[in-house]
């Protein structure tokens, strides 16, 4: 299945008012398809399995920007860190301890967010709103020199329930609006997928992780 321009380009047109970046998710897509939206200018790319990525990125231009957005094993840290431009899913403490180690290890200050848990769905990872504002609070900073966090990433529960989005939504909404107001650098709200990405922007996301609708269904 072909990358579908078309849809491409009037998506970047309707991010602009909104200011919001376009994760484009290739995850199972082969490189040709990444090529092809790469050649339309597209930069941030999102990927969830580290092999996956890795053997991308080594046949793939050097100025794409990797994000990785899928569930983390703290075993695979290591091999990401050396590139990745942002780790949208920090969804637990330990997490961001071996993050901060191996950035350190390698004297790179890592963009990372943290995966807020919004969805009624267990399967879905994530920190609650106390965890998260524990989290934030300065002294617990100070502990990962190595690592910069730029913002929250929520992923909704799947259905088409308009009020069961917005309620889930609204409490990263919440959570994100209450830091980025103290913590200056913390600027990126990661919020809306294929499904649901008009109402996340419409109701403050600034970065939206997209795949089906550009590449295809995922088999
Ligand atoms: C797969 C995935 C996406 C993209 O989903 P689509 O519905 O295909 O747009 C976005 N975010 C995360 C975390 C994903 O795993």
């Amino acid at each position: 299945m072909p990358v579908d321009f078309v849809f491409y380009n009037s998506l970047i047109q309707f991010l602009q008012p909104y200011n919001a970046t376009l994760v484009a998710v290739s995850k199972t897509k082969p490189e040709e398809a990444i090529r092809e939206l790469y050649n339309c200018g597209q930069r941030d790319f999102g990927e969830n399995y580290v092999q996956e990525l890795l053997e991308k990125k080594d046949k793939l231009p050097g100025d794409i920007r990797w994000h990785f957005i899928g569930h983390l094993q703290s075993n695979k840290v290591k091999q990401i860190v050396p590139f990745v431009h942002l780790v949208h899913s920090i969804d637990r403490l330990s997490l961001l301890q071996e993050v901060n180690k191996q950035a350190a290890r390698i004297g790179r200050v890592q963009p990372v967010l943290l995966q807020m848990h919004i969805a009624r769905e267990e399967t879905k990872f994530g920190f609650d709103q106390a965890e998260i504002t524990q989290l934030l609070g300065e002294k617990d900073l100070a502990k990962f020199p190595n690592i910069k966090i730029k913002g929250l990433m929520g992923m909704a529960s799947f259905t088409d329930d308009e009020l069961i989005l917005r309620a889930e939504f609204s409490q990263l909404i919440q959570t994100y609006q209450q830091f980025h107001v103290s913590h200056p650098g913390m600027d990126t709200l990661s919020l809306g997928m294929s499904g649901d990405y008009k109402l996340a922007l419409s109701m403050g996301s600034n970065m939206v992780r997209i795949g089906s609708l550009l590449f295809g269904k995922r088999g």
